[in-house]
């Protein structure tokens, strides 16, 4: 789509590709090797994607990985997509973050994608042994 970045991302970025997904470095990453993958197709959010496309995106998820493990060796990922900008999504084409995450990056990393809101995770009392509040 015109004025879409991510629908006119140059070739010399693109990480990875299938038939219908794309993948690239994200361009104010997160953690060293976070990647973005996008559908081809000019699609807004993860909800107007079709069933092929989605397959697409999770075969290129298993190829972004390899590529990261051998680049940068993390010892985990955060794998996840914002849908609608209540959910912090920012830019209007589909894109599934592939964050790498290395042990130490943060001080506590518990809860992983679930701190996104770190006042709806239940358990997170204060004071509650091995939890209290993510800082
Ligand atoms: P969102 O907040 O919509 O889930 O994520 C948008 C992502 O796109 C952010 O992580 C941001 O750093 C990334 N980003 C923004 N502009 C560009 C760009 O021009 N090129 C690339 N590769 N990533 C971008
Ligand atoms: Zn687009």
């Amino acid at each position: 789509m015109k004025g879409c970045i991510f629908c006119n991302i140059s070739e010399r970025e693109i990480m990875a590709e299938n038939e219908l997904a794309v993948a690239f470095y994200d361009k104010y990453p997160v953690n060293e090797g976070h990647t973005l993958i996008i559908t081809k197709r000019h699609v807004e959010t993860l909800f107007e994607a079709d069933l092929d496309e989605l397959a697409a995106i999770n075969r290129l998820i298993f190829d972004v990985k390899r590529l990261l493990d051998e680049r940068y060796g993390p010892d985990g990922y955060n794998v996840g997509v914002n849908v609608g900008e209540a959910a912090g999504q920012t830019i209007f084409h589909l894109h599934y973050h592939v964050i790498p995450r290395y042990l130490g990056d943060v001080a506590n990393p518990r809860g992983g994608i679930r701190r996104v809101k770190k006042s709806i995770i239940p358990y997170w009392a204060e004071g509650e042994k091995g939890g209290g509040r993510a800082p």
